[in-house]
């Protein structure tokens, strides 16, 4: 980054997190072939071969606003992307954070903490170190705003809306007439302290994945978006909003393809969703540009954060360093980078 450049001036911030590669990867003898020669460039060394059949690697190069490596940790990674967009809720803008690529690649990690091991620690992903700054501000510098702080976390899953703070009950999401989006019966719980916010996060963590098995992987088919919300006391006039996004694994979009037709179904939404956000954050960059907001239920339901001049969004874009996830991971390095391209 330079002087001249700082990030927290970007109404769009793209942004590329390498995970290390893991144990499981190196018994299977699997091999690195991602490179972050610097903070702001990251090379894909993609195996190809010659007409004569010999091997080479061919490097792809990209340049995002922030490359984090194998060694950066969640705090780094939410100081460059996350962290520069809370006190615009408090100026009443829209905040919005995403956590792009392959299932795998650490978007949950990243964003709601590690979920992996037996003991499920949420105090170190971007949901919790938002809440904590969240807190800090309402606290501090805008505690004359007198504001109400409270949470939503809800999926979406094949176009549909649950909520998981009120046991994936299926919601509905109307548009009234003047152009607002709403997810009817939506619980926003009331928070007065960080871990008030840890606990709905678990427990909202839980919900999310209880039934699933490793056959049927629901949670890399849905997108789960976590909400920090401010409202004004006494009247409940929405004044900010952060919404932060675990997507669903892009690889999925390919399930257009499965035999069987409910994966296909969900596939194509899956698909058709990550299209119309890209489109969506493209259309924040340029004035005058079309909002195809309507094309999934994804962007529908964060209209309010595509739209107005305080609107500002980050995209992390997650990748394996394994070589047997090169394709996946070029995927979402063209994809974050059209995001990114104005
Ligand atoms: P996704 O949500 O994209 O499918 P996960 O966040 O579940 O991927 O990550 C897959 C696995 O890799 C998990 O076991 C997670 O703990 C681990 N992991 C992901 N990112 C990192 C990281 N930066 N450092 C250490 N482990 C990581
Ligand atoms: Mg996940």
């Amino acid at each position: 980054l330079t002087d001249s450049d700082p990030i927290e001036d970007h109404q769009i911030c793209v942004c590329v997190r390498k995970r290390p590669i893991n144990k499981k990867e190196l018994n299977k003898k699997e091999v690195d072939v991602v490179t972050a020669p610097n903070k702001q460039n990251v090379i894909v060394h993609e195996p190809k071969l010659k007409v004569d059949l010999t091997k080479f690697l061919e490097n792809q190069n990209f340049r995002f606003d922030y490359v984090f490596d194998e060694n950066a940790d969640n705090e780094m990674v939410y100081r460059y992307t996350a962290k520069p967009l809370v006190e615009c809720i408090f100026e009443q803008g829209m905040a919005t954070c995403f956590a792009y690529g392959q299932t795998g690649s650490g978007k949950t990690h990243t964003m709601g903490g590690d979920f992996s091991g037996k003991q499920q620690d949420c105090t170190k992903g971007i949901y919790a170190f938002s809440a904590r700054d969240v807190f800090k501000l309402h606290h501090g510098k805008y505690k004359k705003l007198d504001l109400l702080v409270s949470c939503s976390f809800f999926e979406i899953y094949s176009g549909k809306v649950f909520d998981l703070l009120n046991k994936k009950q299926k919601l509905r999401v109307l548009e009234d007439g003047k152009q607002q989006v709403q997810v009817v019966g939506l619980k926003e719980e009331l928070v007065h302290s960080v871990d008030e916010v840890l606990k709905l996060i678990q427990s909202g963590n839980v919900v999310r994945t209880s039934g699933q098995t490793s056959a049927n992987n629901h949670s890399s088919r849905s997108h789960a978006v976590f909400q920090i919300v401010l409202r004004k006391k006494g009247t409940k006039k929405l004044h900010g909003k952060f919404s932060l996004i675990d997507l669903a694994g892009n690889e999925r979009g390919a399930d257009t393809m499965s035999s069987d037709r409910q994966t296909r179904m969900e596939g194509a939404e899956i698909n058709k969703s990550l299209l119309a956000l890209k489109e969506c954050i493209r259309a924040l960059g340029r004035k005058g540009a079309h909002l195809p907001f309507r094309a999934s239920k994804l962007t529908q339901v964060l209209r309010d954060s595509f739209i107005g001049g305080k609107s500002r969004t980050c995209m992390i874009a997650m990748i394996s360093p394994a070589m047997s996830c090169c394709e996946h991971s070029l995927n979402t390095l063209r994809y974050a980078d059209r995001v990114k391209e104005l």
